[in-house]
């Protein structure tokens, strides 16, 4: 395709697609020649999506220098520290000075065995530990690295909104083109495959869904995921599902791995990663695992960007995932007890709202007459309380915010006490 007709092209997607926030420019831009200066930024970065806690940001820090004590329920980030048994494991592999040579790219076969009998024992999935995982330095740069395996400039990437950013930046970056698919709270939050253009599915490339949902909080049955599988099938479309939560789980609910779904290797594959599991957001690990193609050329574009995971990382992961499991249900226990918490004190003041059976977050509609942005604002301005506004993960976010179970106990009481204090209500 010329160049010319490869613009007409995206052109012609881009009217077709919802309005999705920032990116018409960078596209219909395509052809533009010339630059302001040598340090002009590619046009990748200037359509990053606008910063939206900028004014959030300088907002805390002006209350912080004025001594004000600020409960930040905005971080997905475990505040607990990684179970004593994982940490003791790197620090014996750190010594081994084996493990100080570059790594073996696509993750270090024990690694990849432990993994592969994680997912025998907790899912009842069979994996080939050599040809269908990849070893991640953290599930996020997976996600964001998929989309230069299989989206041209002008291609069509599937995406969820309210959605985790690396999805639409990745695809972005790719030079490809985000549909954006409303996740509503009247479809339980999860996608209505059946809204989606026969056109735009036609072009579609990759599809991300995410359950547990970051940041709606929403879980998927066995249905979609068999709705999905059909609909990739019908499209030749590659499933990611992004599983970083399906350990993070309540009251005996126990979330699907995708794999476990039949057909599903046959066109997809599953992020995962030990951040949320274990508390080790900080270590970067993760993992895909799936179809064993779409597997061979993520990790091909990964051996020529990164070379991999530190092998004393590695070796900690295979601690985690094989060595004792209490610390699972410890977590899940605390995140529990939070989110009786949050939904408890929510509820006192006038707030509706389901209990998540999974992840570590509370998704909270705005009260009328504010968007979730100044609703944000007044929290932090009237009771020094952080939460995320919605808009923040896309325009179907817009009107929630979504309330962190990272922080202990005590604070969240504390939060509910000052928004009490303050009158605010949900009305
Ligand atoms: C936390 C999180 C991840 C995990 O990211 P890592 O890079 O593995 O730390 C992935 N997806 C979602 C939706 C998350 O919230």
């Amino acid at each position: 395709m010329g160049l010319h007709a490869r613009y007409l092209c995206i052109k012609e997607a881009w009217k077709r697609l919802q309005p999705a926030g920032p990116g018409i420019r960078g596209l219909t831009g395509w052809l533009q020649l010339g630059r302001d200066g040598p340090m002009q930024t590619a046009r990748r970065i200037q359509e990053l999506p606008p910063y939206l806690f900028a004014e959030i940001d300088q907002k805390i820090a002006k209350a912080k220098a004025a001594g004000v004590d600020i409960i930040n329920l905005g971080m997905g980030d475990p505040d607990r520290p990684t179970p004593s048994h994982i940490v003791k494991s790197l620090q014996l592999a750190a010594k081994d000075p084996k493990t100080h040579r570059y790594p073996v790219y696509e993750g270090m076969l024990p690694f990849r065995e432990a993994v592969a009998s994680w997912y025998e024992r907790t899912r009842g999935v069979e994996l080939d530990p050599v040809s269908e995982i990849v070893t991640l330095i953290g599930s996020k740069e997976g996600l964001a690295h998929i989309s230069l395996c299989y989206v041209d400039p002008g291609d069509i990437n599937l995406i969820p909104d309210p959605g985790y950013p690396a999805y639409s930046t990745g695809t972005m970056f790719a030079g490809g083109i985000s549909y954006r698919m409303p996740l509503l709270k009247a479809n339980h939050f999860l996608p209505d495959l059946s809204a989606i253009p026969d056109d735009v599915a036609k072009q579609a490339r990759l599809m991300f869904i995410n359950y547990p949902n970051n940041p709606t909080g929403a879980i998927a049955p066995r249905e979609f995921y068999e709705d999905v599988i059909t609909f990739a099938r019908e499209y030749d479309i590659i499933v990611c599902h992004d599983a970083a939560y399906s350990e993070v789980a309540f009251e005996g609910y126990r979330p699907l791995s995708f794999l476990e779904i039949e057909g599903a290797k046959e066109v997809g594959i599953e992020f995962h990663s030990l951040s949320k599991t274990y508390n080790m957001t900080g270590w970067r690990l993760g993992w895909a695992a799936g179809n064993r193609e779409v597997i061979e050329a993520l990790a091909r574009v990964k051996s020529n960007i990164d070379s991999g995971v530190f092998s004393a990382i590695q070796y900690a992961g295979i601690q985690a995932l094989s060595g004792p499991q209490d610390s699972v249900a410890a977590m899940q226990e605390l995140y529990l007890e939070r989110r009786n918490m949050v939904i408890n004190g929510l509820q006192q003041l006038g707030w509706e709202l389901e209990r998540p059976q999974a992840t570590i977050y509370v998704w909270a509609p705005v009260p009328e007459g504010y968007t979730s942005t100044e609703f944000a604002a007044l929290l932090l301005e009237e009771a020094g309380v952080v939460v995320t506004p919605g808009i923040s993960y896309g325009q179907y976010g817009e009107n929630y915010i979504r309330i962190s179970l990272c922080v202990e106990q005590e604070r969240i009481k504390d939060a509910v006490e000052r928004l009490r204090d303050a009158g605010i209500r949900y009305c």
